[in-house]
């Protein structure tokens, strides 16, 4: 007898309009696609994080508050260990957070999201998962904040949270500092995460912005420094917020191998995980010059990928590259000005040679 159709009835509506993330399979002699760093730590480094991750006992769960890994993060940023909430990647404290901020405003049916687009699908897609709102307000023309048009999104949204990622993804545009602090001005009784997890490919962050704005909270991660298979992201923010928030984390979220691997890195492998940043930053430079060379338009980026205008439509380059092997992003299904852009994450010198051979042959 077939299973009754149950399940319908069970879920979240908003489900609905969800996709579970997949990846594009598939054997890629170069993937450019998912903005990881590619492997530049030193064999010697590699090393010591394989001696780092053993548990002393496999059979205990980890340290459920994370101190030795909230430690080594607060000397990283200039924070208390009490103003660090950690997680499976910065995806889950973004889920815990919105888990957490989740109280309608006052007649309002549900609560609300502000943040921009193009950026990063996840606040949109954590939000929907929990029945909040998303409301996206669209760059300016120069893949900046567009101020009136977040002030207008505030006030009639009322979030409960505003994303702005700075570098943001897909774009590697910084947010300019004047604009950002408009916005902050606009959103007071909201919490305005500004997300840095391409952070480490630019020339200055905003952290200094918490001093100033009890609302604000950084977003900063591994993921694109090399250690992506860690999923160690965390939030830097108020110690009462980091509190709420921690009443939502899973406990033992992270487990011990992350852990040990994560606090080590930063404690002793802070500058291997620089200077490949930096190796990456000038390979984005001349990279940057070469596409432009090819007649491409590519935006100024502080992140480690490129933002990168087509002549023909995305799709069609997208596809080419596919099947001579080399894999990029593409948002051209989105479609308006997206349908001629591609996001080209920055790799190792052979592989954007190779980019650059199949790209001349392409574009
Ligand atoms: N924020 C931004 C802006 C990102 O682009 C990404 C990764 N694509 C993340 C957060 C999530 O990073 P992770 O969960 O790996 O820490």
């Amino acid at each position: 007898m077939p299973p009754p159709d149950f399940l319908p009835a069970l879920l979240r509506p908003e489900l609905a309009e969800l996709h579970a993330y997949t990846p594009v399979a598939g054997q890629f002699a170069v993937r450019l696609d998912a903005n990881e760093s590619p492997p530049l730590l030193s064999a010697e480094a590699r090393a010591a994080l394989a001696r780092a991750v053993a548990p002393e006992d496999w059979g205990r769960y980890p340290d459920a508050r994370m101190l030795e890994l909230r430690e080594a993060i607060a000397a990283r940023c200039g924070a208390e260990p009490d103003e660090i909430l950690a997680g499976a990647g910065s995806d889950e404290v973004i889920a815990t957070l919105l888990t957490a901020l989740s109280r309608p405003r006052p007649g309002a049916p549900a609560a609300s999201v502000v943040t921009v687009t193009p950026t990063f699908v996840m606040y949109r897609l954590s939000a929907r998962a929990r029945g909040l709102r998303a409301v996206e307000v669209p760059l300016d023309p120069s893949w900046d904040l567009d101020v009136a048009g977040l002030v207008r999104a505030v006030e009639l949204a009322r979030p409960n949270v505003v994303f702005i990622a700075s570098p943001n993804n897909p774009t590697g545009a910084l947010m300019s500092r004047d604009r950002l602090e408009a916005v902050l001005a606009a959103a007071q009784d909201a919490l305005v995460i500004v997300d840095e997890a391409y952070i480490d490919f630019a020339p200055h962050d905003q952290l200094a912005l918490r001093r100033t704005y009890p609302n604000v909270a950084v977003l900063r991660t591994l993921s694109k420094i090399g250690l992506a298979s860690l999923r160690v992201g965390w939030l830097v923010g108020a110690r009462e917020l980091v509190a709420e928030l921690d009443k939502v984390r899973q406990p033992y979220n992270v487990p011990v191998p992350s852990q040990r691997a994560a606090a080590f890195a930063l404690r002793e492998l802070d500058g291997e995980l620089r200077s490949a940043a930096a190796t990456v930053v000038s390979e984005r430079e001349r990279l940057a010059r070469e596409l432009a060379g090819l007649g491409l338009e590519v935006a100024p980026s502080h992140a480690n990928f490129l933002w990168v205008g087509t002549r023909r439509p995305a799709g069609e380059v997208f596809e080419a590259l596919a099947a001579r092997g080399v894999l990029v992003r593409s948002f051209h299904a989105a479609g308006g000005r997206l349908a001629r852009r591609l996001r080209i994450t920055v790799g190792l010198r052979e592989e954007n040679d190779r980019l650059l051979a199949e790209m001349a042959a392409c574009a």
